[in-house]
């Protein structure tokens, strides 16, 4: 990749003044957003603001011009809208070629994708292209401002005991892919104003070599991040049985059953319920913390919560520093009664 002559202070680092503003992919599927990209436009409207830029949004489908409309309500200034028949369903050669189509005329400075399988699967095979660095599975993102406008893309490392900052100096875009439920969404706003602007698929369909045949459902398949209300057990609940109360409380409530990594280690439940570093990051409306202590690595999954609500027998358990409601005793005595109070109060 040519480099230029260096306008920055930064003389490491080639003049990239081509380069600006913020892109955020809008993944959905069937014409209906994942969550993820509202939440990285969130971020993105926070970076784009401090570099003075544009925040864009990219959205690929078809028949998705009301997620161009949706893009500009939750905070982009301007959408990028490739709206083709062969883009129906996720392929990675039709995405990213029209999405790096995209890029070489646009010219983004910073590229955001969701680290959900379609997210990744895209940002790597563009980053491969371009090429460029990608940073996987953010949990924070930040910008230095002018002159280095250089991403801070920050992720646990070093098996998940400490927090590296990846900088990509040398190429542009910077792209980084990062979780569900790390950031927060802005209010949906649709007062908001924008330009949208279609641009043509690249392949044409006998140009692609995949062909979606049909979408299986996995059994049971559980999306904790975007469940509204969460209850969640840890070790204290003593072993597989004791969850039964807890879900008994998520019907009642219409909510999810979660567990800490000590639980799912146990076997007592799956690990696609476990949040925290290792399993989900999740920011629900009402949170239970159930038995869990609070160790680092499960409220880092959980502490953007609306609400937290904790109930441990230990008054001194870290988990009550993050609470907004505390309940200290047993979780056996407390649990169904809060699930018989709920039933009593919904008749
Ligand atoms: P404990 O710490 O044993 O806490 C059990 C709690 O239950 C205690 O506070 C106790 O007072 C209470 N209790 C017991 N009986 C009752 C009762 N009858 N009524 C009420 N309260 C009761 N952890 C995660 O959760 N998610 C992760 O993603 C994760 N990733 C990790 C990654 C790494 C690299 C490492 C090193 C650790 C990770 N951990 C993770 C593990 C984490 O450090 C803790 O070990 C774990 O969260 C503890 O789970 P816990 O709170 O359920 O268990």
């Amino acid at each position: 990749m040519a480099e230029t002559k260096n306008q920055n202070n930064n003389a490491d680092m080639p003049d990239w003044s081509a380069y600006r503003g913020v892109m955020v992919f809008i993944e959905q599927r069937g014409g209906q957003a994942k969550k993820v990209g509202w939440q990285l436009l969130g971020q993105g409207r926070k970076l784009a603001d401090k570099l003075e830029v544009e925040l864009i949004a990219l959205v690929i489908g078809y028949g998705v011009e009301h997620l161009a409309e949706e893009a500009i309500y939750y905070g982009a200034d301007r959408v990028i809208l490739a709206d083709a028949k062969e883009l129906k369903d996720y392929r990675t050669r039709p995405y990213s070629r029209v999405a790096l189509k995209v890029i070489e005329e646009v010219k983004p400075e910073i590229v955001l994708f969701g680290a959900t399988g379609t997210g990744r699967d895209l940002a790597g095979a563009i980053a491969t292209h371009l090429p460029t660095g990608l940073t996987a599975d953010c949990t924070q993102l930040d910008v230095e401002p002018h002159p280095s406008r250089l991403l801070l893309a920050s992720r646990p490392a070093f098996s998940e005991k400490m927090m590296a900052t990846i900088l990509c100096k040398q190429y542009r875009p910077q792209m980084a892919t990062a979780r569900a439920g790390v950031f927060e969404a802005l209010p949906r706003d649709i007062s908001r104003k924008g330009e949208i602007v279609q641009v043509e698929n690249v392949l044409k369909e006998e140009e692609i070599a995949a062909r979606v045949l049909e979408f299986i459902e996995a059994n049971n398949k559980l999306n904790i991040e975007d469940a509204e209300i969460i209850v969640e057990g840890g070790w204290g609940v003593g072993g597989p049985e004791g969850f039964k109360p807890l879900q008994e409380l998520a019907d009642a409530l219409g909510g999810m059953v979660g567990a800490s990594r000590a639980a799912v280690d146990a076997g007592w439940i799956s690990h696609d319920h476990q949040v925290g570093q290792t399993g989900h990051t999740v920011r629900p409306k009402l949170y239970f913390a159930i038995g869990i202590s609070g160790a680092v690595q499960h409220t880092v999954g959980m502490q953007n919560s609306d609400v937290i609500v904790a109930i441990n027998s230990d008054p001194n358990a870290p988990i009550f520093k993050f609470a907004h409601y505390g309940i200290v005793g047993d979780l056996f005595k407390i649990v169904p009664a809060i699930t018989q109070a709920v039933k009593n109060k919904r008749g």
